[in-house]
């Protein structure tokens, strides 16, 4: 890969590598854009094939956080960081404090958080050597688990696509499915269930289906049959791509909106496909902002009440999105990606002139 030109393209700042023989750690933190404030991304540990593997993830990830920040409305950058390992093997105390040095040594340019293969544990470990970390524990001051505040934004995002593409201000009576009943898909089925809502629910995990069956009188149904029910809202919480030319053909839905990430498979090609098919898409990184929201709140001293708030926030975001995707005839998740580049464009054009003191640190407009 030619690095530079590659960086140029995808317009990051910074690429920095981290190796550390003493505890095994080779890990890379790419800086896409700061902007808006200091990167905040998570650390994923995974165990990449190649070193290029890893910086392509890296780069990839890194530049859609700078966009979920934007089109969330916070003070942040995009970044990401990427542990090459096992993370059933290879995790030890000494990794994340290694890691959390690197990170102090980026003097706050790129501030890190849990993400795949790391936990909440191993970000106690970095922070035993930097503040830039969140996503840690309660009783070390943080934030705790995200989802029910991300579910909660999913919740408020879909209650904007139904005012949107039905009309309706409420969600009482209409007919959902979710696949995946993890940490994010059973808060969600509670607060659609609190809400009138019909449920009809699937995942591989037969215990986590009984769970939301018993408490919320939602449907059993099969892994694949999610594709094909006639739903008004069908709400991935599972996994990215499940928007597909396979998928789109099955879909019998009025709108998509879920927590997972990357849902759509090829966003230029399946965003135009689910325009045309009529489909109301709630772009994934605006309506599953609330994680993100939840864990910069801790930069600030964290306050649940203020990211419960905050993510209410979604419902207008993602309607200023569905008014320029129908303004203009593009796809919600192009329309999406251009109100975050704006934002970032104008807040940047804002701090062109010199101020004689010293802003301090905020992240929230
Ligand atoms: P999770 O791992 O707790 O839950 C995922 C669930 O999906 C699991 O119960 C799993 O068994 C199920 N699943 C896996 N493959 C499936 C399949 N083929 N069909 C049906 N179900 C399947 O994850 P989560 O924290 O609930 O997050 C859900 C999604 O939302 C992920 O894509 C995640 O990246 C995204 N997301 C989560 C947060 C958050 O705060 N947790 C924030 C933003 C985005």
């Amino acid at each position: 890969m030619d690095i530079f030109k590659t960086m140029e393209k995808m317009g990051h700042e910074q690429i920095a590598y981290f190796c550390d023989p003493h505890s095994g750690l080779k890990g890379i933190v790419a800086i896409h854009n700061t902007i808006l404030g200091p990167a905040l991304g998570g650390c994923r540990m995974w165990n990449y094939s190649s070193e290029e593997e890893a910086l392509v993830d890296v780069l990839r990830l890194s530049k859609g956080m700078t966009y979920k920040a934007a089109i969330a409305g916070l003070n942040l950058g995009g970044g990401k960081a990427v542990l090459i390992g096992d993370s059933k093997t290879q995790k030890s105390e000494n990794l994340f404090r290694s890691f959390g040095r690197f990170v102090e040594g980026l003097g706050g340019r790129y501030i890190t958080a849990e993400d795949v293969g790391t936990s909440m544990k191993d970000m106690g470990h970095v922070r035993m050597e930097t503040n830039y970390v969140t996503g840690i524990t309660k009783t070390l001051g943080g934030s705790g688990d995200p989802s029910p505040v991300t579910a909660y934004g999913v919740y408020i995002g879909m209650k904007a696509a139904v005012k949107q593409k039905l009309k309706k201000n409420s969600l009482d009576g209409l007919k959902v499915s979710i696949q995946g009943l993890g940490h994010v898909g059973t808060y969600l089925a509670e607060y659609l269930y609190n809400d009138g809502v019909e449920l009809f629910v699937t995942d591989i995990h037969e215990d986590a289906v009984e769970n939301v069956v018993k408490k919320f009188g939602a449907k059993k149904v099969g892994l694949e049959q999610i594709y094909d029910l006639e739903v008004d809202i069908y709400a991935p919480c599972a996994l990215g791509a499940t928007i597909n030319s396979d998928t789109l053909s099955r879909l019998n839905c009025s709108i998509i909106a879920g927590a997972a990430n990357n849902v759509l498979k090829d966003s230029e090609r399946h965003g135009l496909e689910v325009l045309k098919k009529g489909i109301l898409y709630a772009p994934d990184y605006a309506i599953n902002a609330g994680g993100l929201i939840n864990v910069s709140n801790e930069l600030e001293g964290y306050n649940r009440e203020r990211a419960f708030n905050q993510a209410e926030g979604i419902y207008d975001t993602l309607m200023d999105i569905f008014r320029r995707s129908e303004r203009d005839g593009i796809p919600t998740n192009k329309a999406s990606d251009l109100q975050a580049e704006d934002r970032i464009k104008q807040i940047g054009e804002l701090k062109s002139f010199y101020l004689p003191y010293k802003k301090s640190f905020k992240i929230r407009g």
